[in-house]
């Protein structure tokens, strides 16, 4: 099958030749695997940390010469599993390829999904693990209580998308979100609900936050880091609660860490900051599925993916996503069914 190999390490900034699509033979099927066909990839920024030999990440660095991996979604071509029959669609791990052998098992959240109930991308973003850390990261981290005033980082990508819009219907007051270059700031206000939106590349954060929040914020969904964190801790009321999603500023060569100096601020104001990783809580993933499938079939949230097409265009996604490229979720689409 084709696959998408890393074949070097980037040194610095990710570059196409820094991957390959080649041809891999697929392992014989085992008792309880699954052959499955991908039809769309997920793309995610913590790929880039997987690119690196040293940073220390919650899952396995890739290794140059090896395909890449991640979060895909697949139709079933054979089984010798009796309770996955061919035709299921399921999700897994084993993206980054056009087909894939996998334990039964091993597939996502029971494995199947109905794409009568929602479209394909849908499962992978909204419905996925991209939603599914927006709501851990507002009930669970940030304890987002009605009434809040609640701002969201990197508002206009994945999980921003999915957090301002949860974030309302949860009732918060106000919503404000921050992102790369006036259209996608327009977006938010028109498309997503946020009260208001601040381009970052424009101005600084911190004004930013002066004149949408001249009162403060209450909760800050902090997917960057660096200077928006800095400004939001300066934003914050006293007892404010932060969730520490991601650090997409850190990816960059910019990781100036004078910015911890501004931690005074969560002293002073007895701020609660707590980061996390989606997959400890996989408990709440009942509620949260029930909720936001409820909130997409009442019509009162918006899924919005960027979708690439073709496993030659993937690493493309990839470094189109890290450089802001996309609107919602980024995904690659294999095929339809
Ligand atoms: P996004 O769709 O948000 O894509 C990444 C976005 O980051 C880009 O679109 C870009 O938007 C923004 N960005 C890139 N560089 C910078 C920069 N220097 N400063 C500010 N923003 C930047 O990706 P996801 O929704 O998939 O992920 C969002 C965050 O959530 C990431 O930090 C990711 O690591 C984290 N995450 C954490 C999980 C967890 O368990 N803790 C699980 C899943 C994701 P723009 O044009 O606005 O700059």
């Amino acid at each position: 099958t084709r696959v998408v190999c890393l074949v070097r390490r980037p040194d610095g900034e990710p570059l196409p030749g820094d991957f390959a699509v080649e041809e891999r033979p697929l392992p014989p099927l085992g008792e309880g695997q699954l052959l499955v066909r991908n039809l769309y990839m997920s793309v995610d920024p913590s790929m880039r940390g997987r690119l690196e030999s040293t940073e220390k990440h919650y899952t396995h660095n890739f290794t140059p010469g090896s395909p890449l991996d991640g979060r895909a979604l697949g139709v079933v071509e054979e089984s010798r599993c009796a309770s996955v029959p061919p035709g299921t669609y399921v999700r897994h791990q084993l993206g980054w390829r056009e087909r894939a052998v996998l334990d039964a098992a091993h597939t996502d959240g029971a494995g199947r999904i109905d794409p009568r109930l929602a479209p394909l991308p849908t499962w992978l973003g909204l419905l996925g693990q991209t939603g599914f850390t927006a709501y851990v990261g507002l009930t669970r981290i940030a304890q987002l209580r009605p009434g809040d005033t609640v701002l969201v980082s990197a508002a206009a990508g994945a999980v921003g998308t999915s957090a301002g819009q949860f974030a309302r219907l949860l009732g918060a007051d106000r919503v404000l979100g921050t992102a790369g270059g006036p259209d996608k700031c327009a977006l938010l206000v028109k498309e997503f609900g946020y009260d208001a939106a601040a381009d970052y590349r424009a101005e600084p954060v911190r004004d930013a936050l002066a004149r949408m929040a001249p009162d403060g914020i209450d909760v800050y969904f902090d997917n960057v880091g660096g200077e928006q964190l800095a400004a939001a801790l300066h934003a914050l009321r006293t007892g404010g609660r932060v969730a520490l999603c991601g650090m997409m500023s850190q990816f960059g060569g910019d990781r100036r860490s004078a910015d911890i100096n501004q931690l005074i601020q969560a002293v002073l104001k007895r701020l609660t900051l707590r980061g996390f990783i989606v997959r400890d809580h996989d408990d709440l993933r009942p509620e949260f599925e029930q909720r936001v499938a409820g909130w997409l079939a009442e019509g009162r949230i918006t899924a919005r993916e960027t979708v690439v097409d073709g496993l030659d265009n993937a690493a493309g996604a990839l470094l189109s996503l890290l450089g802001g490229g996309n609107v919602g979720k980024m995904l690659v689409r294999l095929g339809e069914s």
